[in-house]
């Protein structure tokens, strides 16, 4: 998407560690009126799959994840990151290795909220080496629901994860590719 790029471009800074710092318009403050392009841009991408749910992983997924279920008419699922005491009853759950805060944790959803008629659409923001997304995956499995495609406002094509798990088959978009940002420039993947 263009204009993510260009977006990407004007406002971004790039952190040491490859992180890529976007809070002016996606990770702290939302561009809500860019956010609802991507969202249509995210649901035109998918709009031959049967989606009837959209998972993503608390907190910076929620605010795309929302978006695109507004698009596509279905609820938005988001798992949890820290034992709640909101949280009851039986849960799926599963490990995530987080590459900004170099910890595991674990993710987890209710029972209540997945079931194996569910085709789902799992996103987050970033993905990177995919780890949250494979996370994510792996409690779809659970519920024995159907992975209807993975998508991310912003790959970091560079470390592999989207790649990985476009090569597993599944139906991988994000918005943008970043290729490379060594030395605070940023290309993209054409
Ligand atoms: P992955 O699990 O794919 O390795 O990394 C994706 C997760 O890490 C996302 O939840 C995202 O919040 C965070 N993340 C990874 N790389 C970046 C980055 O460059 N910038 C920001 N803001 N978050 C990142």
């Amino acid at each position: 998407m263009k204009a993510l790029e260009e977006k990407i471009i004007r406002e971004g800074t790039v952190l040491p560690g490859d992180v890529l710092k976007v809070g002016s318009f996606l990770n702290q403050q939302v561009d809500t009126v860019f956010l609802k392009e991507m969202a249509k841009e995210t649901a035109r991408l998918f709009a031959d799959k049967p989606i009837t749910k959209v998972l993503t992983v608390e907190a910076s997924g929620i605010a795309f994840a929302t978006a695109v279920a507004i698009e596509l008419g279905v609820p938005m699922v988001f798992a949890k990151k820290h034992p709640s005491a909101n949280v009851s009853g039986a849960q799926y759950a599963a490990p995530v290795y987080s590459f900004t805060h170099k910890t595991t944790y674990m993710i987890s959803v209710s029972r209540d909220y997945l079931t194996p008629n569910d085709k789902v659409l799992v996103t987050d923001d970033f993905l990177a080496n995919g780890n949250a997304l494979k996370g994510l995956i792996s409690i779809v499995e659970q519920a024995g629901a159907t992975i209807a495609g993975c998508c991310a406002e912003i790959e970091k094509g560079f470390q592999g994860g989207g790649d990985e798990l476009r090569k597993q088959g599944y139906q991988v978009e994000s918005l943008a590719i970043v290729e490379s940002m060594g030395d605070g420039e940023i290309t993209f993947r054409r």
